[in-house]
């Protein structure tokens, strides 16, 4: 299994977020899913959204996330 930042991810014909759904062609989530999968993983593999920020290099003294979206967007929005 390629769980690689690097390998190209796929849709699976159901929502990642976990709710066993089908999903449209090409689509990894039923909308707003995605925002239910993120803060379920921030919250259990982080304790919370300052965790997470911190030991991704963000935060006080760190990259800054609003910066660094703009920088993303200007870039072309590619995948890591
Ligand atoms: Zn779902």
């Amino acid at each position: 299994m390629a769980t690689s930042a690097t390998s190209r991810l796929i849709p699976t014909g159901y929502c990642w977020c976990g709710c066993g759904k089908e999903t449209g062609i090409g689509s990894f989530f039923l909308p707003g899913h995605d925002k239910i999968a993120e803060s379920a993983v921030i919250l259990v593999e982080y304790g919370g959204v300052p965790r997470f920020l911190q030991d991704n290099g963000y935060g006080p003294g760190g990259k800054n996330p609003r910066t660094e979206l703009e920088e993303w967007r200007k870039s072309g929005r590619r995948e890591r």
